[in-house]
């Protein structure tokens, strides 16, 4: 008989208000980073086919931030009307050491984010999967999730592009390892791995020209699991749609497609793969909150924020737990498994 599946909702947005502190403070920089990132998307070619199922392209709907959006007919994915090339992919991860991409080399920064991001992702998952588990991480940034892992005596190996996060995480990794690897080496290292169990792709599926070749390779690896964070297309589009002088954190730059509930189940569909663990909780209302502070008229700021928090932050869980659970939220984490 087929085991249940785990399927857990939200997550309380206090623990990561003051690890986003950098979406507050660098709004303009980040706004400037958004459009000339999406002015150099739309110098590549028209996209033919959806990211997610191959479908021909289905007309545009959505504009913004200088780009614009189209809705797969056939599995409900959002893609950029521009292709994604390798080129532009290179000058947005790798060019420039990848300082393009938010990181800090502050200790303390590095372990918040690994005890109240990372750590809540390891239990998701061994909850999902219950029995032992060895990962490989792919697209491991500076560490944060191996270090999680280690801190729960989990074995796991990391693979990460930009060579400054690989610097950093070096440095606080005791026993897992996290290795400078080429994006386009990664499948090999897949095929070959004899060690573990869990393939993880925290953030990385949304970035990938082919994210479809990833599962490819997994699918062809000795792997059984795959671990996966996902944004999806969510009320925080049409924030960011609204709110034009607000730096999108949600669709824009890096991120040029977005999964919706149909197009992440399509693929599960497709693959043949089991999903066995599934969390949906999003930052819909947080980036609400943070578009009325960038957006207040108001002639005492201070005054206006703890109004707004008391009528507004004050239930913001509350507000979340309901797109959460509804899967319309903007991220949600799967266990996947081969049959
Ligand atoms: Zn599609």
């Amino acid at each position: 008989m087929r085991k249940k599946k785990l399927v857990k909702f939200s997550k309380s947005y206090n623990d990561i208000f003051s690890i986003k502190k950098s979406l507050y403070k660098e709004n303009t920089k980040r706004l400037k980073f958004i459009l000339k990132s999406n002015k150099s998307l739309k110098n590549e070619g028209l996209r033919k086919f959806c990211k997610n199922c191959g479908y021909k392209s289905s007309p545009k709907f959505l504009s913004q931030f200088g780009m614009n959006y189209t809705l797969c007919k056939k599995c409900n994915h959002l893609n950029a009307i521009n292709y994604d090339s390798p080129k532009f992919l290179h000058k947005l991860y790798s060019a420039n050491k990848g300082k393009n991409y938010d990181h800090d080399k502050d200790y303390n920064y590095f372990f918040q984010r690994v005890k109240n991001i990372h750590l809540p992702k390891v239990d998701f998952l061994r909850q999902a999967i219950k029995s032992k588990i060895k990962v490989l991480d792919i697209g491991a940034g500076s560490g944060q999730f191996l270090k999680a892992l280690e801190l729960r005596k989990i074995k796991g190996i990391g693979y990460e592009p930009s060579k400054s996060f690989v610097k950093v995480g070096k440095k606080i990794l005791k026993k897992n390892k996290l290795v400078h690897l080429d994006m386009n080496k990664t499948f090999h290292t897949i095929l070959n791995d004899k060690e573990s169990n869990v393939l993880s792709l925290i953030c990385v599926l949304v970035h990938l020209e082919e994210p479809n070749a990833m599962i490819e390779a997994f699918k062809k690896s000795n792997l059984k699991y795959i671990f996966f964070s996902i944004p999806i297309f969510s009320l925080s589009v049409f924030i960011e749609n609204a709110f034009k002088n607000v730096a999108p954190r949600h669709l824009g730059a890096g991120h040029t497609n977005l999964y919706t509930k149909e197009s992440l189940y399509y693929m599960a569909k497709k693959y043949n793969l089991d999903i066995i663990g599934e969390w949906w909780f999003g930052a819909d209302f947080a980036d609400l909150y943070r578009s009325f502070i960038h957006s207040s008229n108001t002639t005492n700021l201070n005054k206006y924020k703890s109004e707004l928090d008391k009528n507004f932050f004050s239930v913001i869980n509350e507000l979340q737990n309901v797109l959460d659970r509804n899967k319309i939220c903007s991220e949600v984490h799967v266990v996947m498994k081969k049959k």
